[in-house]
């Protein structure tokens, strides 16, 4: 059996982590097989779906490098199919016009609710007669159309990570809507709903596995009783665990991030959130923790998938991050730094420029976790103006500082050298008969405004091609 999976989002909103897993998920399986990965787009919700949305799911998936080998296909643009699915049903008796009014709907729940029991559909308009039908069209109702679910049916299934699975008809809220009212005079029935969409395309696309949420549990038993209904055979189902927060809840929101984007913009690369993903509800047969998506994909199989939620650990997000950005290149990492320089305001010159920006990565490389961090340790270089922590201007009032950054500023000329800096630090401590220590210090307070940083003489080095040197000493030493 050739394998067929697909990732179908709805475009309600930006691309979401928890969709962007259960992506990679379906993209591991597909490669690790062979197969294909089909991208679906489940734009039926006409109120809720933007294009923009769309956008950001491909250009999140692209990004991630989860490429996708047909599609993206679009709900909307695919309605007949679905209509032709819901006449079958109707011609085969298995589903009828509903043609309940809001106002009974909310009444019947209303009693069930008095009576404590779970609000469902009691399938009151499931054996209407002709008449019945004739009255209510007379009086200028529409239906919905409902699918039959037998109370007595039981619905299992063997799930691919979760094992055996058993749902009582009973507990799938009576007979499930599958088209809305008609929008036309004439038409018989109007938008197809999500559970049958999903299953006409699964058939239509030949999917052969079903990998999504463990949220969607409920749907693949009401959607099995579909599949079978229209006389198919069902696909293998997969259902992946929530992403949860520390508090072991589903992440969400309120834990600062949700969209693929958030990840992006708070400085994670490419390749480290999609490999940290990868680990999210999955461990690799050999214990390995860092590889790319191919490496993944040769090992990858559902059986190592967890039920249980996963955890959302962001230290090893870092960590990961931390190791991804430590193993490029300055050139990868420049060009990686430089839209976050560019957001921060900073201004620089990628042509002119260019040797010195590399210079600059490979000094501040070490210090990086995430790409935002560049922004705060570029600042003295592409800010113009530093404002010194509280600590070092504590510093600068101490004795001597002043005294070594004068004899600094009488030293300094253009196009220092490494042992021309060295020098200069030397015949300081020298000259002032203080210790090596108090000169590097203030030297370091003096043109970074910080105690603490990357190796002082190339910092020192880099600001003087561009002769901040000179200018922030001139600064410290006037105030
Ligand atoms: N459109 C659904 C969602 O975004 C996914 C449906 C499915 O994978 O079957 O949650």
């Amino acid at each position: 059996m050739s394998v067929r999976v697909r990732i179908a989002p709805s475009p309600t909103g930006n691309l979401h982590i928890g969709t962007a897993r259960t992506a990679v998920f379906n993209w591991l399986f597909a490669r690790h097989h062979q197969g294909t990965f089909i991208l679906r787009v489940e734009d039926t919700d006409l109120e809720r779906s933007k294009p923009e949305y769309t956008d950001n799911i491909k250009s999140g998936l692209s990004w991630l490098g989860l490429h996708w080998d047909e599609g993206p296909f679009f709900q909307t643009q695919r309605l007949n199919f679905y209509r032709q699915a819901i006449q079958t049903l109707l011609d085969k008796g298995l589903a009828y016009p509903c043609y309940c009014t809001s106002e009974e709907l909310e009444a019947m729940r209303e009693t069930q609710k008095a009576n404590n029991q779970a609000p469902r559909y009691d399938n009151r308009h499931r054996h209407l007669s002709l008449e019945d039908i004739a009255k209510f069209e007379s009086e200028g109702r529409k239906p919905v159309i409902r699918f039959k679910i037998d109370d007595h049916e039981q619905i299992v299934w063997h799930d691919l990570v979760r094992g055996n699975v058993t749902w009582q008809g009973s507990d799938l809220g009576g007979d499930m809507v599958i088209a809305r009212t008609p929008e036309n005079d004439g038409d018989r029935f109007g938008q197809p709903l999500y559970n049958l969409a999903v299953v006409v395309d699964d058939i239509e696309m030949n999917i052969s596995h079903v990998i999504r949420g463990e949220d969607h549990i409920a749907n693949t038993a009401k959607q099995i009783l579909l599949y079978q209904a229209l006389g198919v055979k069902v696909p293998e189902f997969a259902h992946t665990p929530l992403i949860l927060n520390s508090e072991g809840k589903k992440l969400s929101k309120r834990d600062g991030v949700t969209s693929i984007d958030d990840f992006r913009k708070m400085g994670f690369i490419a390749p480290a959130l999609v490999n940290y993903m990868t680990l999210l509800g999955w461990t690799s047969p050999d214990g390995e923790e860092i590889f790319t998506l191919s490496e993944a994909a040769t090992k990858f199989s559902l059986e190592r998938v967890n039920k249980a939620g996963a955890k959302f650990d962001w230290d090893k997000l870092d960590w990961l991050n931390s190791q991804y950005l430590h193993k490029l290149s300055s050139e990868e990492l420049l060009s990686l730094l430089i839209p976050y320089w560019q957001e921060a305001g900073y201004q620089f010159n990628i042509d002119t420029d260019k040797d010195w920006l590399l210079q600059l990565t490979a000094l501040i490389a070490p210090s990086l976790t995430r790409l935002t961090d560049g922004v705060k340790e570029a600042a003295l270089f592409l800010k113009g103006s530093v404002i010194s922590s509280p600590e070092a201007t504590e510093f600068l009032t101490q004795e001597g500082v002043k005294e070594v950054l004068e004899a600094v500023m009488k030293g300094i000329k253009s196009d220092l050298t490494l042992s021309e800096a060295n020098d200069i630090i030397k015949q300081i401590t020298k000259d002032l008969k203080v210790k090596k220590g108090l000169v590097m210090r203030s030297l370091r307070v003096g043109l970074t405004g910080e105690l603490h940083g990357p190796d002082l003489v190339q910092t020192w080095l880099l600001l003087n091609q561009k002769s901040i040197d000179k200018t922030r000493l001139k600064l410290i030493i006037n105030n």
